[in-house]
C-alpha cells in the first residue's frame, strides 16, 4: 500500500490514538469527547506536535477546543453568505462564483487534517452543510462558461482524490478551449507531503499549454520538515509552482518572530508566499481571530524591507465580493505639488518628485 494511503488509515482521530502521541490535557480530553465534529491529522504532521504544551502552534490547529462553541463574531451561513451561492445565479453546489474570469470548484469535503480553523467548518468540519460535489456538473458548466479562463479546484483537499481521479479532472479542463489555467488548493505539501508520489508526478508533470499551480496552507515555521521540501521539489520537477495562502491565527503566528521565521522558511523549501488571510468570520473561530489591521502590521514591522522580497505575501481579507488587499499603507507621508515624501522601512524618509498627468 502506498505510504500516503497509510497515512489516512491510520488517522490520528481518536483519544487513544492521540495519547499515543501527546500528553492530552483534561480539557482537550473533555473537548474531543463531548464536541460533535470532525478532526484529525495524519500520523506525520501528528509527530509535529509538542507533546508537552497545548499551545503548540500545531496542536492548537488539530484538536478541538471547547472554545469553538463560543460565536460572538461569526455569520450564520456563512459559507452560503461568502461563497454567493445565494445570489441568483444558477451554478452547481461545486462551483463558487466571486470574479468574472475565475472560479473555485469544490471537489470533495475530505481533507488529511481537519483545521480548527477552518473558514469552511460548516460543510468540512462540523458538517451541517452538504454539498453535491458533482465533478461532470461542475465541468458542464465551465465548459458552458466562456468567460472562465481559471478554475481554482479546492475542497476540502483535492489531492485526497486517486491520481486517477485528479487526472480525470487536469485532463477534462485542458479539453475546455477557454481555459487557461488550472490551480489546486491543497494542504497535502505540509500535512501529507508522501502524497506527491511517482504516481502523481505523473499526472503532473510534462509541458501543457495550460499549467497547473499548487497552493498550499503553511502557519507556522514548525510545519516545515525534510519531507516538506522533498514535496515541494518533487512539484516543481513537475513544472508545478508552489504558492503559500497562510491564515493569521491568534497565537500561533500573530507574533513578530513566527511570522517572519514562517516566510523565511517557506522559501527555504521553494514555496513562494502568495496569500496572508485574516481569519474569515465563520462561526465557532473567533478565539483564532486578531484585530483585522493586524496582518499590515506584521508585514510593514516584519517583512518588508527586513527581508528578501520573495519572502513577501499579500495580506487580504477573502469576502463575499472577493478579496480585499489591507497592506500597510504608511509608505507616503506626504504629497505636494512638487514632490512625494517616502518612508522606509527604518522610517528614514526620501524623496521623488510629482510628475503631473
Ligand atoms: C480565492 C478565490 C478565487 C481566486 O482568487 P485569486 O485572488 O485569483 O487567487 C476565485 N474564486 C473564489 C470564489 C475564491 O474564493
Ligand atoms: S485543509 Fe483546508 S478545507 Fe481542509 S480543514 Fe484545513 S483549511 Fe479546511
Amino acid at each position: 500500500m502506498e505510504e500516503w494511503i497509510e497515512q489516512l488509515q491510520n488517522s490520528i482521530n481518536t483519544l487513544d490514538r492521540l495519547e499515543k502521541v501527546i500528553h492530552v490535557t483534561e480539557r482537550e480530553r473533555q473537548a474531543i469527547e463531548s464536541l460533535q465534529t470532525k478532526w484529525g491529522t495524519t500520523p506525520y504532521f501528528a509527530s509535529l506536535m509538542d507533546p508537552d504544551d497545548p499551545a503548540c502552534p500545531i496542536r492548537r490547529q488539530v484538536i478541538p477546543s471547547f472554545k469553538e462553541k463560543e460565536n460572538r463574531y461569526g455569520i450564520k451561513d456563512y459559507l452560503i453568505f461568502k461563497e454567493n451561492r445565494a445570489n441568483g445565479e444558477n451554478r452547481p453546489d461545486s462551483i463558487a462564483r466571486q470574479y468574472e474570469d475565475r472560479v473555485a470548484f469544490t471537489v470533495t469535503d475530505m481533507c488529511a487534517n481537519y483545521c480548527r480553523h477552518c473558514f469552511r467548518k460548516e460543510l468540512v468540519v462540523d458538517r451541517e452543510l452538504t454539498l453535491r460535489f458533482d465533478v461532470d456538473e461542475g465541468l458542464q458548466w465551465i465548459r458552458e462558461h466562456v468567460e472562465i479562463r481559471d478554475v481554482l479546484i479546492t475542497g476540502g483537499d483535492p489531492f485526497i482524490l486517486s491520481d486517477d481521479k485528479i487526472e480525470y479532472l487536469i485532463r477534462k479542463l485542458r479539453e475546455i478551449p477557454h481555459l487557461q489555467m488550472i490551480r489546486f488548493g491543497t494542504r497535502t505539501p505540509i500535512v501529507l507531503p508522501q502524497r506527491i508520489t511517482p504516481g502523481l508526478m505523473k499526472v503532473l508533470e510534462g509541458f501543457h499549454r495550460v499549467p497547473v499551480w499548487v497552493n498550499t496552507q503553511c502557519n507556522h515555521a514548525r510545519e516545515i520538515t525534510e519531507k516538506t521540501a522533498q514535496a515541494v521539489y518533487r512539484l516543481l520537477r513537475c513544472g508545478v509552482n508552489v504558492g503559500n495562502q497562510a491564515v493569521l491565527l491568534k497565537g500561533i503566528n500573530d507574533d513578530m518572530e513566527s511570522f517572519q521565521t514562517l516566510h523565511k522558511k517557506l522559501l527555504s523549501v521553494r514555496i513562494r508566499p502568495y496569500y496572508v488571510f485574516y481569519c474569515e468570520p465563520a462561526p465557532g473561530i473567533d478565539h483564532f481571530r486578531t484585530p483585522v489591521e493586524k496582518g499590515a502590521q506584521l508585514i510593514r514591522d516584519g517583512l518588508r524591507g527586513h527581508t528578501t522580497g520573495l519572502a513577501q505575501p499579500m495580506y487580504v481579507i477573502a469576502t463575499n465580493i472577493g478579496k480585499i488587499p489591507l497592506m500597510p499603507d504608511y509608505y507616503i507621508v506626504e504629497k505636494n505639488a512638487g514632490e512625494y515624501v517616502l518612508r522606509n522601512y527604518k522610517g528614514q524618509l526620501t524623496t521623488l518628485p510629482n510628475i503631473p498627468e
